[in-house]
């Protein structure tokens, strides 16, 4: 076995094909919102692995499910069913509009379902001319061919040949130009309730509501993808929720398997049954492991005191950003909800979002950008507020020495 010392960064370029360029330290552990490199440094995690650790690292139940559900089966395929889906479905059918569930492996697979399952559909039901799917400039929906084809953002599309045909873009948030582009060839409406990858955008609930209306009058459907703001991010299980209008399909990903690979989606009885025996398929989606973590996940974060929670860490965030901006003024706007905040950087600091990250990785926070304008927040929804304070001393850090 090769020494641990030797298992260095230098590494990386020797033995990984070249598409990520990972910080320079390696974790090693993580407990709660802290995370300690291979040196013993310690970090404050308000990154939470890009809005995924929703309980924090090495949370004890988590450790526990993993151990116990390990002991009996890890996995079986869809040859069977198993008892942890069965239970993981339930609860999130309970939980939300939906009624049926198919179990993925990560966002962009249950992007893909949704997608695949919206064109189906419109086949069956109104024929092959209705597949037109309307996204939004900005969107992020993940990194297969049909989810960088319906992504909004041309440089993941860019080198892999056609993209996915049938897919227009529009205009975040306006309302104008998806009433002149919308018609009975559309077949879905695919939307983030608030853009995460695109900068913390949220949608206005005009918009939203709008989209449904023209979903409903062109019979399309509204695919909500909630990898991002899922699993209560946004201070709600889902943030549809928040926006007064249900969607016909819903994904969800990131927050859901605490960074076990687990994804979702989500729909009624009458859209489901056009997937029928043999229409899609994965060999680990919904296995026994998997789904057992992201039930317990579910247990822990589905709760009214959890969830409002999430709302005042959020107002602690937001209020101690703001007091930072104060004495730099870096910002020109914090936004997000929940606890995906976004300090969207002033003109004078346009594209050094990632000078900030960096500078808080040399004070011992780690943080995330969205986009080259926009430092994002995103961590554990459990992150005690002594963490939030510390951290975001650190912050105050790394904004005096970047600024100055
Ligand atoms: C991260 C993300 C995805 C892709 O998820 P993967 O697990 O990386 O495939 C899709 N949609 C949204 C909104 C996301 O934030």
């Amino acid at each position: 076995m090769m020494a641990k010392k030797s298992l260095k960064r230098e590494l990386f370029e020797q033995v990984m094909v070249p598409n990520y360029a990972p910080a320079t330290m390696i974790p090693v552990r993580g407990e709660g919102s802290r995370i300690w490199d291979q040196e013993g440094r310690e970090f404050i995690d308000f990154a939470g692995g890009i809005a995924v650790t929703s309980v924090g690292h090495a949370h004890p139940e988590m450790l526990a499910i993993l151990q116990q559900q390990g002991e009996k089966i890890w996995h079986l395929s869809n040859v069977m069913t198993n008892e942890p889906a069965l239970k993981l479905a339930q609860q999130l059918t309970s939980a939300t509009f939906a009624e049926r569930v198919f179990f993925a492996n990560s966002g962009a697979e249950a992007n893909e379902a949704a997608f695949k399952l919206a064109r189906r559909y419109a086949q069956n039901e109104f024929g092959p001319e209705k597949h037109e799917i309307i996204a939004f400039e900005q969107g992020f929906h993940g990194r297969t061919l049909f989810t960088v084809s319906v992504g909004g953002q041309a440089k993941y599309r860019e080198g892999f040949g056609p993209a996915i045909k049938g897919i227009t873009h529009l205009p975040y948030n306006d309302i104008m130009a998806l009433e002149a582009a919308v018609s009975d060839k559309t077949c879905a409406i695919v939307m983030e309730p608030l853009q995460g990858e695109g900068g913390i955008i949220a949608a206005d609930p005009a918009f939203a509501t709008r989209v449904r209306e023209l979903c409903d009058q062109h019979q399309a459907l509204l695919v909500m993808d909630e990898v991002q703001t899922g699993v209560g991010r946004l201070g709600t299980l889902y943030a549809y929720e928040q926006l007064g209008i249900t969607p016909d399909i819903m994904t969800s990903a990131k927050g859901l398997g605490n960074g076990f690979p687990v994804a979702a989606m989500l729909t009624t009885q009458a859209i489901a049954k056009h997937l029928g025996i043999g229409t899609h398929g994965s060999t680990y989606g919904g296995n026994p492991l998997a789904c057992a973590i992201a039930g317990k996940v579910l247990d822990l974060i589905n709760q009214p005191q959890v969830l409002s929670a999430v709302n005042t860490k959020s107002a602690r965030f937001k209020a101690g950003l703001a007091a930072i901006n104060s004495r730099y003024d870096f910002c020109s706007e914090i936004r997000g909800r929940g606890l995906l905040l976004g300090c969207a950087l002033t003109e004078q600091y346009q594209g050094q979002a990632g000078v900030f990250q960096q500078a808080a990785a040399d004070a011992g926070l780690m943080v995330l950008v969205a986009g080259p304008n926009v430092v994002r927040m995103a961590p554990s929804l459990l992150i005690p507020d002594t963490d939030i304070d510390a951290g975001l001393e650190l912050f105050e850090q790394a904004v005096a020495k970047v600024v100055s």
